[in-house]
């Protein structure tokens, strides 16, 4: 048995998409959502452990207060700051992950898009999301990232770190329309990680002059497929990137890290479309 925790966790798609790929391999496994609220939590994970569950992913409001309930931090989500995914390994270990920066280039990397090593990114975003993916920017071997952010001191903040914490050129900018614009002049993706976007007000598309081919625009919203920035930006000729790879690849590591077996993509896709 595996599972997602969060509170909420009815909407979680990851059941759908878990069991789709435990039926297709007829193996005898069930995901299943488990309501753990934060008060719980530490309790919750050792009730898992006690009862041999081998592992379950994580969501809101549980990804931080995990780093502190496992024996052992992968170093993304070390980076990160946040696991989503707990592996339950033998002799009282706990394993904590963040499946999130390898999904976002996974998905990538299937979409055929070219890992912008050594090349500019610009980063909408500084929270959670955000974080994995700067994660996995570093990792691929980016030269420059910038980071822009609503709220501006925390834009600056992370870009603080990131140029602390790795060899990595970063600045962070406030979302306003002409410094983005200058941001994306040279940049070879663009990734939205804000939950901006979704009710009307959509200050993402102050760069909407600034994609201009051959940057790549990458929002990691799944809802609606294609977002304002992506209809604009494939408007203007880019090449873009929904978050539903993202989605069932960050899904698909888990599936891998929790059964030692790589689960079909295609038929866990198919799952997560059917439930949206
Ligand atoms: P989070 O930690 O709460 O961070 C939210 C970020 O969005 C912050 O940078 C926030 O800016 C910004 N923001 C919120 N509303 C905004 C608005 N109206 N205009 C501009 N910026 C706004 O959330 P998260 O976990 O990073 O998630 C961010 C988004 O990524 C969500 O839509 C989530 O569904 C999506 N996501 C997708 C995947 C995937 O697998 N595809 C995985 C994780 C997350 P401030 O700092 O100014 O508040």
């Amino acid at each position: 048995m595996v599972g997602v925790i969060g509170d909420p966790v009815s909407h979680s798609r990851s059941p759908a998409m878990h069991n789709a790929a435990f039926e297709a391999l007829e193996m005898d496994w069930v995901y299943v959502p488990f309501h753990v609220r934060a008060s719980d939590l530490r309790s919750a994970v050792a009730g898992f452990q006690a009862l041999g569950i081998r592992g379950v992913n994580a969501t809101i409001p549980h990804k931080t207060a995990l780093l502190s309930l496992v024996t052992e931090l992968s170093p993304e989500a070390e980076f990160i700051g946040a696991v989503n995914t707990l592996v339950f390994e033998s002799a009282g270990k706990i394993y904590g992950d963040n499946t999130d920066a390898r999904g976002f280039v996974a998905a990538m990397d299937e979409a055929g898009i070219e890992r912008p090593c050594e090349q500019k990114v610009v980063v909408l975003g500084a929270g959670g999301a955000a974080r994995a993916i700067v994660a996995a920017l570093v990792n691929v071997g980016v030269r420059e990232i910038v980071i822009v952010n609503r709220t501006a001191s925390k834009a600056e903040s992370f870009a603080e770190e990131i140029a602390v914490r790795t060899t990595v050129k970063a600045i962070g900018i406030p979302l306003v329309e002409e410094a983005l614009r200058i941001a994306c002049r040279d940049a070879a993706l663009l990734v939205n990680a804000t939950a901006g976007g979704m009710d009307g007000v959509d200050p993402l598309l102050f760069c909407a002059d600034g994609m201009l081919p051959p940057m790549v625009v990458y929002d990691i919203v799944y809802t609606p497929p294609e977002t304002p920035l992506l209809k604009v930006a494939a408007a203007n000729g880019c090449r873009t990137l929904n978050g539903l790879g993202m989605l069932v690849h960050q899904g698909a590591l888990a599936f891998e890290q929790w059964t030692g077996i790589r689960p079909p993509v295609n038929v866990m896709t198919d799952a997560l479309v059917a439930s949206l």
